[in-house]
C-alpha cells in the first residue's frame, strides 16, 4: 500500500483545504498505514474465519438443501473460505511481528493479496444461497468485512470492487442464473456506502496522523533547542549530560578550553561584545572540529569542552592548535588567546568520565598558570586506578538522569496520573562559584541537594545540568508548593556570604488531564522557572506553569518556527499611522508599525512576536526588513511622500548588538534613494542610558544624518537623565500620560516636560490621543505633533494612499507658521473661576489665536478657556475652536486685527464682559496682512481698569 494518495479527498475539497502535502510523502505515514492495516487485517481475517465456521455448521442444518447454484457444494465453499483466511491470519501475524517501522513492498503485496482473494471468495458464497432467497447475506458480510476493516487506499478499493464484480459476473454467467435488476442496484448501493465509509476512515486517519506529526515535530524542536546553546550555537551542558552514556567504554581525547581575559573584555567592551566573541568562538570550534567523531560543548561561561572519539590523538592535538591560532588571527578585531587542558583515556562509568573531565580541568589550570595561550596535558592514556581521588563520588552521583526517569515514567504508566514537577535552579550560580571557588561551590551544591532530600525523602530528584535539578513528586499540589518554599527558605541561608536564591518553576499534572510525559513536564516547569525574575520586589522565586504561559509558549514556538519563512515571504509589512501637526491639522509624517500577515492566523499584532524576537536577538532582522519596505514604499510613491514628510521607524535596543547596524541602515536607505533626513528612528528611552554600544550607535546614526526620536518617554526609570545627556531631535510622550490627563499631577508633569523640550529645541509628539479632550490638552500645552486613534489607526499602504491624510500634507511654510504658536508660553495654571471670585481679584490670561477667514483659538490657558466658554464666545466641543462670530469679543478682535494690519504689530483694546471691563492686548507673532492670515497672542487682564 504505497500509493496512499486518495482522490476522494480532492473531490470533496478536503485535501486542498489543509496542508497535507507535507505528510503525504512522509515515510512515517506509509509506515503507520501499513502497521494499522496489518493489525486490521489480522482482525478481519479472524472475523472471516469465525463467519465461515458458523456458515459451515449451517450447511448441515436440515433446511439447507436446494442451493440456488448447485454447481459447487456450499460446504466446500466455506471450507475454502475458512482455510484461506486461517493461512492469511498466520501470514499477516508473522508479517506484523517482523514489521520494524518501515513500509515495505512485500507487506503491501501481502495485504493486497489477502483482500483480493477474499473478494473473489465472496462471490463463491452465492453457491450456498438457498432457493427463493434473493438476499445474498453471506456475500455481503464477506465483502463488507474486507472493504471496511482494513483501511484501504483509493486504488486498492477500486481494484477490490472490480475483482468482486468480475467474479460475481463470472459465477452468475457460468451458472446461467438470471439476476434481478433490484439486486444489481443493491450491490451498487453497497459499494457506494463502503466507498464513503472508507473515505471517512481515511480522512480521520490523515487527521490523526497530522496531529501526531505536529506533536512530534514540536517535541523534537524543543528537544533540539534544549540541547543547543543559544549564544554559541554549539551543544550545551544538558546535551553533554545526555551524551555521556554514549562515551562510555570508548577511547576518548578530551580538551577543556578557556578564553583568556574574557571577563575583562566583557567589562570593557560590554556584554554584547562578549556575546559576539563567544558566538565567534562557537562558530570556529564547529568549523575546526567538523569531524563526525568530534563533539564541542559549551561547558560554562567562557569554557568549552571538546571531545573526540577518534583514535588519532596527534591529529586531534593539531586541530586544537589550529583552533588556537585561528583565534589569534581573526579577520576583524584584535586576536584573542585561549588556554587548553587536554588528556586521553576511557571511562566505564559516568563517574569515571566526570573524573576525566575534572582531570582535564586541572591541566587547564596548569596551562593558565603558565600564561595566556598555553596548552597543558598528556597523550598517555590515564590509568583507571588513578582516576578517582578519595572523597569524590558525591550525592550528585546518587541522582538519576533524565533518561532513567523518563523510562521509569513510561514503565509505571505515570503519564496519566496526578503529579508535580519542580524545576530548580540556583540563581547566579556561576558568580557564586567564582567567588567561593570550585570546591566550596561543589559543597554548596551538595548541601542544597541534601536539603531537597530532607524535604522530599520519597521523591525523585534528577540532575539535569550542573546547578539545575528536576524534582518529581506525587504530593498534593499545595503540600508540594509549601515544601518547596521550605527548601527555598533553608537554602537561602546556606552560605554566610551570599544569599542563595533557588528558583522553582512548578508544574501540576492532574489525572483528569490528557497524559503528559516526563520530558514535556520538565520543559514546561523549566519555562516557568525561566520566567522568574529574581530581585523583583515582592515576588517570590516560585512560579506555577499555567494556561497563560502555555499560550505564551505556544506563541513563542510559533514565532520560532515561522519567523524566518515569514520574513522571506514578505508576510511582515509596515502599517502607517499618521502623525498630525497639533495646530495645523496637516499630516506631517507617519510611524511605521510592523504587522505580520499570516496565511492561517490572519493579522498578528507586534505584541505577539516582538518580545520573543527581542529575547532571541532576531529583532534586528525584522527592523531592517521593515526599514527596507518603508524605503521602497517611499521610493515608489514619491509624490505622496515628498521629502518634508517624515517616516518614523522603530529600532529595538537589541538591534545595536549588531555592530554594523548604522552602516546597514545607511546602505538600505541609500539604495532606495530616499533622503536620510526623511527617516526618523524611534528608540525607547531606556536605550539612551544603556551601555556604550547603544550610545555609540545612536551617535553614529545622527552623524549619518538620521533624526533620532526618544520613544515611550516617561515610562522608564531614566527619563530625565536620558533627556539631559542626549541631543535627540524629538521626544514621544508615552501613551500612559494622556490616558490620565484629568489628573492634576500628571498635567503638571507633562507641562514641565514640554517646556523643557521646547527650551532644548526638541520636538514633542503626543502618542495615544484617542479623544477630543486629550487633543485639546495636547494643543494647549504646546505639543507639536499628535498621533493616535483620534485621527487614525495604523493603516496598510493602500488604505493610507486613499485616505484623506495624503491629501492634506504639510509644507515648510505651514510648519514654520505654527511652530512659533506651539512654543508660546502659557503660564497661568490657577484654578478656573478665579476671575469670578471677587471684583478686585487679579485676572490675567492668555491665548494664541489664528486669524484668516475666521478667528480660531489655537491654544488658551485654563482661565482664558473658562472665560471664553462662560461668555459664549467658544464651544468647547468644536474641534476647530472657531470663535463665535456674533460674540462681543469676536467683534473687538476683528477690529484689533485690522489695526495690527494697518499700523504696528501690537493693538490694545477694552472690552466689557459681564460686570467688568477687561484690558486686552493683541500681538502678532507670525504671518501678517500680506498673507491675509496670521497668528497673535491675546492677553486679557483686569488690573488696569475696574469700572463698575
Ligand atoms: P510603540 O512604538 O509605542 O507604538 C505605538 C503603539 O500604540 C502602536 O501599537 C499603535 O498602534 C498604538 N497606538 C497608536 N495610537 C493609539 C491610540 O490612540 N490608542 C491606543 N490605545 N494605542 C495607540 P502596535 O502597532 O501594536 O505596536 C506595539 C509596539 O510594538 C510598538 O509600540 C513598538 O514598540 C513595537 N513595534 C511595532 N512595530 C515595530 C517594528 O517594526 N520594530 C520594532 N522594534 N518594534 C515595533
Ligand atoms: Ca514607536
Ligand atoms: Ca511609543
Amino acid at each position: 500500500m504505497h500509493n496512499i494518495r486518495n482522490p476522494f479527498l480532492g473531490l470533496l475539497g478536503f485535501a486542498e483545504s489543509r496542508d497535507l502535502a507535507g505528510i503525504r510523502n512522509d515515510p512515517r505515514l506509509a509506515a503507520d498505514f501499513t502497521r494499522t492495516n496489518l493489525s486490521f487485517g489480522i482482525a478481519s481475517g479472524l472475523l472471516l474465519c469465525m463467519l465461515s465456521l458458523i456458515l459451515l455448521v449451517g450447511t448441515y442444518a436440515p433446511f439447507s438443501e436446494g442451493a440456488v447454484l448447485p454447481v459447487i457444494n456450499a460446504t466446500f465453499v466455506y471450507l475454502v473460505l475458512l482455510v484461506t483466511n486461517l493461512v492469511f491470519v498466520v501470514l499477516l501475524y508473522r508479517e506484523r511481528r517482523r514489521f520494524h517501522g518501515v513500509a515495505e513492498k512485500r507487506t503491501a503485496r501481502l495485504l493486497g493479496c489477502y483482500t483480493g482473494v477474499n473478494m473473489v471468495l465472496a462471490s463463491l458464497t452465492f453457491y450456498s444461497t438457498q432457493k427463493d432467497s434473493s438476499f445474498f447475506f453471506e456475500y455481503i458480510l464477506v465483502t463488507v468485512t474486507i472493504l471496511l476493516i482494513p483501511n484501504l487506499g483509493f486504488s486498492a478499493f477500486i481494484r477490490n470492487v472490480a475483482l468482486n464484480i468480475l467474479s460475481v459476473v463470472l459465477v452468475l454467467f457460468s451458472s446461467r442464473h438470471p439476476i434481478a435488476w433490484q439486486d444489481s442496484l443493491d450491490i451498487a448501493v453497497l459499494f457506494a456506502i463502503c466507498g464513503f465509509v472508507n473515505w471517512l476512515r481515511w480522512v480521520s486517519f490523515l487527521q490523526t496522523e497530522e496531529n501526531r506529526f505536529a506533536e512530534e515535530k514540536k517535541k523534537d524542536e524543543l528537544y533540539q533547542e534544549s540541547r543547543t546553546d543559544a549564544l554559541t550555537g554549539i551543544l550545551n551542558r544538558n546535551a553533554l549530560r545526555e551524551d555521556y552514556p554514549g562515551f562510555l567504554g570508548r577511547d576518548l581525547t578530551i580538551a577543556l578550553l578557556d578564553i583568556d581575559s574574557f571577563k575583562q573584555c566583557n567589562d570593557t567592551y560590554g556584554h554584547a561584545y562578549g556575546d559576539r566573541l563567544l558566538h565567534e568562538v562557537g562558530t570556529k570550534l564547529q568549523k575546526v572540529f567538523a569531524d563526525s567523531s568530534d563533539r564541542c560543548y559549551r561547558y560554562g561561561g567562557d569554557e568549552f569542552l571538546v571531545l573526540s572519539l577518534q583514535g588519532d590523538r596527534k591529529a586531534f592535538l593539531n586541530r586544537l592548535s589550529e583552533f588556537s591560532s585561528s583565534l589569534q588571527h581573526r579577520s576583524e578585531g584584535p586576536g584573542i588567546t585561549c588556554c587548553i587542558g587536554y588528556l586521553c583515556g576511557s571511562a566505564i562509568t559516568e563517574r569515571d568520565l566526570r573524573s576525566l573531565v575534572q582531570r582535564a580541568d586541572q591541566y587547564l589550570y596548569q596551562a593558565k598558570a603558565e600564561g595566556p595561550g598555553r596548552m597543558a596535558g598528556s597523550l598517555t592514556p590515564v590509568r583507571k586506578n588513578t582516576l578517582h581521588t578519595p572523597g569524590q563520588g558525591s550525592v550528585l552521583d546518587r541522582l538519576q538522569s533524565v533518561d532513567e526517569v523518563t523510562k521509569q515514567f513510561r514503565d509505571r504508566g505515570l503519564s496519566s496520573q496526578s503529579w508535580n514537577i519542580a524545576y530548580l535552579d540556583v540563581d547566579r550560580f556561576g558568580e557564586i562559584v567564582e567567588a567561593l571557588g570550585t570546591r566550596e561551590g561543589g559543597l554548596l551544591l551538595e548541601n542544597i541537594i541534601q536539603t531537597v532530600f530532607r524535604y522530599f525523602p520519597e521523591d525523585i530528584l534528577v540532575n539535569r545540568e550542573e546547578d539545575h535539578f528536576v524534582l518529581f513528586s506525587t504530593l498534593p499540589r499545595e503540600d508540594f508548593a509549601q515544601k518547596i518554599r521550605g527548601v527555598q527558605a533553608e537554602v537561602f541561608h546556606l552560605e554566610a556570604r551570599h544569599m542563595i536564591v533557588l528558583r522553582a518553576g512548578l508544574l501540576r499534572h492532574e489525572a483528569s488531564e490528557p497524559p503528559m510525559d516526563f520530558a514535556t513536564g520538565m520543559y514546561r516547569a523549566m519555562y516557568a522557572a525561566d520566567s522568574i525574575l529574581v530581585g523583583t520586589a515582592g515576588r517570590e522565586p516560585l512560579c506555577w506553569y499555567d494556561q497563560d504561559m502555555e499560550e505564551k509558549r505556544a506563541k513563542e514556538i510559533f514565532v520560532h518556527n515561522t519567523f524566518p519563512n515569514a520574513l522571506q515571504s514578505g508576510s511582515l509589512i509596515p502599517y502607517y499611522q499618521p502623525i498630525v501637526g497639533s495646530l495645523s491639522g496637516t499630516t506631517c509624517g507617519y510611524e511605521a508599525l510592523c504587522r505580520w500577515m499570516d496565511p492561517d492566523r490572519g493579522l498578528i499584532p507586534p505584541g505577539d512576536f516582538i518580545p520573543y524576537l527581542e529575547k532571541t536577538g532576531e529583532i534586528y532582522r525584522l527592523d531592517l526588513s521593515i526599514l527596507e519596505s518603508v524605503c521602497r514604499d517611499l521610493r515608489d510613491h514619491r509624490s505622496q511622500f515628498p521629502a518634508n514628510i517624515f517616516v518614523n521607524v522603530n529600532l529595538s535596543q537589541r538591534d545595536f548588538q549588531q555592530a554594523n547596524l548604522p552602516e546597514e541602515i545607511c546602505r538600505i536607505v541609500d539604495a532606495c534613494g530616499v533622503p536620510r533626513r526623511q527617516l526618523q528612528l524611534e528608540i525607547t528611552e531606556s536605550a539612551f542610558s544603556d551601555s556604550g554600544l547603544i550610545r555609540e550607535g545612536i551617535t553614529r546614526l545622527q552623524e549619518a544624518g538620521f533624526r533620532i526620536w526618544m520613544d515611550d518617554f516617561g515610562v522608564g526609570e531614566s527619563s530625565l537623565s536620558a533627556f539631559m545627556s542626549r541631543k535627540v531631535n524629538g521626544v514621544k510622550l508615552d501613551q500612559s500620560f494622556f490616558a490620565d490627563v484629568a489628573n492634576q499631577r500628571t498635567q503638571i508633569i507633562i507641562r514641565s516636560i514640554i517646556d523643557m523640550s521646547h527650551e532644548t529645541n526638541c520636538m514633542m509628539i503626543a502618542e495615544g490621543i484617542e479623544n477630543l479632550a486629550q487633543l485639546q490638552c495636547a494643543r494647549q500645552w504646546g505639543v507639536n505633533f499628535i498621533q493616535g486613534f483620534f485621527f487614525s489607526r495604523p493603516l496598510p499602504l493602500d488604505a493610507l494612499l486613499s485616505s484623506p491624510f495624503v491629501g492634506n500634507l504639510t509644507n515648510a511654510d505651514t510648519d514654520r507658521f505654527y511652530q512659533a504658536a506651539a512654543e508660546v508660553h502659557l503660564s497661568s495654571q490657577s484654578a478656573p473661576g478665579f476671575y469670578l471670585s471677587g471684583k478686585h481679584s487679579l485676572l490675567t490670561c492668555r491665548a494664541v489665536l489664528e486669524w484668516g477667514s475666521d478667528i480660531r483659538v489655537l491654544r488658551a490657558d485654563d482661565q482664558m478657556t473658562a472665560l471664553l466658554q462662560d461668555f459664549g464666545c467658544l464651544d468647547l466641543q468644536d474641534a476647530d475652536r472657531i470663535l463665535k462670530k456674533d460674540s462681543a469679543l469676536a467683534a473687538k478682535l476683528s477690529k484689533a486685527i485690522a489695526g495690527i494690519c494697518s499700523a504696528q504689530p501690537v493693538a490694545d483694546f477694552q472690552i466689557l464682559l459681564g460686570d467688568r471691563t477687561l484690558h486686552g492686548q493683541l500681538s502678532l507673532i507670525a504671518g501678517g496682512p500680506e498673507k491675509k492670515r496670521g497668528i497673535c497672542i491675546l492677553n486679557l487682564m483686569n488690573f488696569t481698569l475696574t469700572r463698575v
